[in-house]
């Protein structure tokens, strides 16, 4: 059975990754520093799986601690997904974001090479692509300038992990770029928790249902697209974390080294009304909700073409729009509080 640690394991991909992994016979530990979320995801991971996994309360920029659990451990293989990712925050806290989300991944990276383990999947982003390339965003189109520190970040790291291949012909990547995550585990036990006011859409709706907010600014009524509204390729987590497993699988079945890149979203782009109508629709829930001025930063629209992971990877989204709207209102609805239940 193959080990696969898991960076940033308890945190909203990670968490539903890990149940993906146990589920599909795979031994998990997870490295975690809880800075942005809490133990409680994986104890709920461990009940929904009927499996235990290994935790470690860790920062991955600690390298001495993250060499002691990879001698400990033996991994196979890493899923790495511990980072920030508040692309306001960036613009804000620059260093912070560099600092953990390009050094911690030089720290990851220079001991799995230290310690033999060959095999990464690393959580990219759409944002990758930034603002000159077309949609739908395709592979083959180059790394963009993303306008946030976040962004840069998750382009330097990709650009990082293909010079660490190009100079070593052992290790195995896959760049997994994320378009927009949401939903939650269809059992309402796990799903999205994010401290304080939410910076994205779907927990933001979620919110307004419960009651926690009063409304919902929906930032641009202007934009070139059908309704005024952004458009957005909205995935369901679970079919993202689907294709963690996928991309595993592929990278170990792999003789030679290899850093690709993989799109993971529907192709099918909704705008933010199409959401917030779409959850009222399928949970009867009314969602009260104002105009307000564009984002800054924000493109008017972006989507995904998936065709490589669906090729390569044999990687297919299942979920429906129903799925992730009933999905996140059961996570909600059950824990209108988050983890703090
Ligand atoms: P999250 O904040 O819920 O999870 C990240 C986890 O990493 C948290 O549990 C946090 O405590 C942990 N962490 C952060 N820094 C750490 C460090 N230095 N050492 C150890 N643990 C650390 O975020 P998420 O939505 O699950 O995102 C996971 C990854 O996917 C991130 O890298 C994010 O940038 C990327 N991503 C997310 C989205 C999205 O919309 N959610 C989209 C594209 C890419
Ligand atoms: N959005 C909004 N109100 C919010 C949060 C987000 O109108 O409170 C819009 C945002 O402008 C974008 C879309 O919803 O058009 C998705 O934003 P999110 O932050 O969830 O993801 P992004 O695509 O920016 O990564």
């Amino acid at each position: 059975m193959k080990k696969i640690l898991v960076t940033g394991g308890a945190g909203y991909i990670g968490s539903h990754t890990a149940l993906a992994l146990l589920k599909s016979d795979y031994e998990v530990v997870v490295v975690d520093n809880l800075f942005n979320s809490s133990q409680e995801s994986l104890t709920r991971v461990e009940k929904l799986s009927g499996k235990s996994l290994t935790f470690y309360q860790s920062d991955i920029r600690d390298k001495a601690a993250l060499i002691n659990i990879f001698k400990k451990e033996k991994i196979d293989a890493v899923i790495h997904f511990a980072g920030l990712k508040a692309v306001g925050e960036s613009v804000l806290k620059p260093l912070a974001y560099y600092q953990n989300n390009v050094e911690g991944t030089l720290t990851l990276v220079e001991v799995m090479k230290e310690c033999g383990t060959n095999c990464l999947v690393f959580s990219s982003s759409a944002t990758v692509y930034g603002e000159a390339n077309q949609p739908p965003y395709v592979e083959t189109q180059p790394l963009g300038n993303p306008s946030s520190p976040y962004g840069k970040t998750k382009a330097m790291v990709e650009q990082i992990l293909m010079d660490v291949a190009v100079s070593d012909p052992e290790i195995k990547i896959a760049n997994l770029r994320y378009f927009n995550p949401i939903g939650a585990d269809a059992s309402g036990q796990i799903g999205e928790d994010p401290n304080g006011i939410p910076n994205n859409l779907m927990p933001f709706v979620a919110q307004v249902a419960v009651g926690k907010r009063d409304k919902l600014a929906i930032f641009g009524d202007d934009y070139p697209t059908k309704d005024g509204t952004c458009l957005r390729d909205y995935i369901h987590v679970t079919d993202l974390a689907v294709g963690h497993i996928d991309a595993l699988t592929w990278l170990l079945k792999q003789e030679q080294g290899c850093c690709e890149a993989f799109n993971l979203g529907t192709g099918e782009p909704l705008s933010v009304l199409d959401i917030v109508h779409g959850f009222e629709n399928f949970t009867k829930q009314t969602i009260s909700y104002e105009f307000s001025p564009r984002r800054s930063g924000d493109l008017p629209a972006f989507w995904a073409n998936s065709s490589k992971a669906q090729e390569i990877l044999a990687w297919q989204p299942t979920k429906s729009l129903q799925d992730m709207m009933e999905d996140t209102w059961r996570w909600q609805s059950n824990n209108p509080q988050g983890y703090q239940n």
